[in-house]
């Protein structure tokens, strides 16, 4: 690591968290110590709390909702608080942005862009707040007239992983308060600095106490337990399929809780032979590359028209080549380390599987000695067959899979041939066939000539066993609000009983 690096940014000693519930800071009694993936150092001391913080927790939303310091106010007066915690993040975007890079690996160059990105979700939920709305029935007669009263859910628990940990955190907190919900936040255990830093800053932003709350811990236990809370209303989860799939289980067997489920992906990303396969290719690598491809919308099945497959490769495997791996804080890096040692093994044993089973190895293949750190070069595998794990399974990583097609039909049915459905890309220049496929492959999210574009304003959220119900955008504040029908008679009552 080098001297710039290792004195401008790494703390002396791992700075020591809090949690916080009801406006307030609570000392742990026992801490997580994480250590940077990229520099192998320690950097933050995270409390683990128990099962009583988090009754605590969710008692504090609880009043919170119920005595309408937050869902009673006008939309006004959420978008106010709304548009200076925006600002507060403005002013603190280095800091944040350093917590990211020490606990997640990412470059700081990106950590910053996505910071910009999460200033934006809070002006554009601000927005919102003064929008949202129910609807009237005007056509029930001249005696009868008919209301939709939107109203907020209640209490909210939020799991968010440890991939984009204050992306994904401002892709919801701002879109749930705008809809006037309160909420308990656990964030993944080796990423909860930022979720933690955010509290600060919605409270100088005069967020009312016990609207917004964080627990931190194991996801086996804390999680689990949010998961299960009989008082939370509705839970979201962004994770793993498994995981979400116990969530389902957790609020089956307690009280029925809306879910939200952002899980896994396998997304395609389609090159037609008419593309401009430079272009194409660029998007591509990054596709895969981005976030060191621990990204739910990775595209990580390329499926490339074969008469132009081999020379497509061969640009790919140039670009790919060039990508910069490196310590996150050298402006000049453009993927960063795997965020955890497990995940690293993971993508490693995928890595090996996909050779073993005769998959063609055209880059990469390999982890990459820094000296320090945990890194991975981006990898192609061409010659792939549907039954490989690295077809089907979701490796979280910069692996990519190639796959050859003659037919539009048969570039969409490799598209589908899979139990997710979060995200999908398209290179073509041809408007009837972007058009068909976009309309046909079954994806939450569809890019055409880009990749991974797009802000706030629309909503996120996949098909099949990719998730349930959408965040972000109008349709994010509305999916933690439910609608209660209201009739109202206006003339006198057609008795029932003679009088
Ligand atoms: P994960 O499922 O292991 O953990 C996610 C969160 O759930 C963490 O906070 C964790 O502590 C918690 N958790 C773990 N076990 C739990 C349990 N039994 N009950 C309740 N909570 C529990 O996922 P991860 O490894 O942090 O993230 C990677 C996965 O997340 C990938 O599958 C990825 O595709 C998915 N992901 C999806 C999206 C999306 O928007 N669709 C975004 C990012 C990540």
């Amino acid at each position: 690591m080098n001297d710039v690096t290792k004195g401008a940014f790494l703390p002396e000693n791992p700075r020591e968290f809090d949690f916080f519930i009801d406006g307030a800071w609570h000392a742990g009694h026992d801490w997580f110590e994480r250590n940077s993936p990229s520099h192998d150092v320690p950097v933050t001391r995270i409390p683990r709390c128990t099962r009583d913080d988090l009754d605590t927790a969710v008692a504090a939303a609880r009043r919170a909702f119920e005595d309408g310091s937050w869902a009673g106010l006008p939309g006004a007066g959420r978008a106010g608080i709304l548009l200076r915690t925006a600002e507060g993040l403005r002013r603190r975007r280095d800091e944040i942005a350093r917590w990211e890079v020490l606990e997640n690996g990412k470059p700081l160059t990106q950590a910053r862009g996505e910071i910009d990105h999460c200033i934006a979700c809070f002006e554009v939920a601000a927005g919102a707040a003064r929008l949202v709305r129910g609807d009237s029935f005007n056509n029930l007669g001249d005696s009868l007239l008919g209301m939709l009263l939107r109203e907020p859910i209640g209490v909210v628990g939020l799991i968010t992983p440890w991939n984009f940990p204050f992306l994904i955190l401002c892709e919801r907190v701002p879109f749930i308060l705008a809809s006037g919900c309160t909420l308990v936040v656990k964030p993944a255990e080796v990423t909860s600095a930022t979720t933690l830093i955010l509290a600060d800053i919605l409270a100088e932003a005069g967020l009312p106490r016990g609207v917004y709350n964080v627990v931190t811990g194991a996801g086996r236990t804390i999680g689990q337990a949010l998961a299960e809370h009989p008082d939370v209303d509705m839970l979201s989860f962004t994770g793993s399929t498994g995981v979400g799939r116990s969530c389902v289980h957790a609020s089956a067997d307690s009280n029925l809780k809306k879910l939200g489920l952002e899980l896994g992906g396998k997304n395609p990303i389609i090159v037609f032979a008419d593309a401009n396969l430079h272009d194409a290719a660029d998007a591509v690598a990054f596709g895969i590359s981005f976030n060191t491809g621990q990204c739910c919308v990775s595209s990580s099945r390329l499926i490339v028209e074969r008469s132009v497959a081999r020379e497509f490769e061969s640009i790919l495997v140039d670009k790919m080549k060039k990508i910069r791996v490196g310590d996150p804080f050298d402006p000049e890096t453009q993927i960063g380390a795997i965020t955890t040692e497990s995940q690293n093994t993971t993508i490693l044993n995928y890595i090996a599987q996909g050779k073993a089973e005769g998959a063609k190895l055209l880059c990469g293949g390999a982890a990459l000695d820094l000296g320090h750190g945990q890194f991975i070069q981006p990898t192609l595998f061409s010659d792939v067959t549907p039954s490989m794990a690295i077809a089907r399974e979701e490796i979280f990583g910069p692996v990519l899979s190639s796959f050859h097609f003659d037919t539009p039909e048969e570039a969409i049915a490799i598209a589908n041939d899979t139990v997710y459905g979060l995200a999908a890309s398209l290179w073509t220049r041809d408007i009837d066939k972007a058009l068909t496929v976009t309309r046909r492959v079954r994806a939450g999210r569809f890019w055409v000539n880009t990749i991974m574009a797009g802000g706030p304003e629309t909503p996120i959220g996949g098909f099949k066993q990719s998730g349930w119900g959408r965040e972000s955008g109008m349709l994010g504040v509305e999916e933690y609000t439910q609608v209660k029908s209201v009739h109202i008679e206006t003339g006198g009552r057609t008795h029932w009983i003679a009088s």
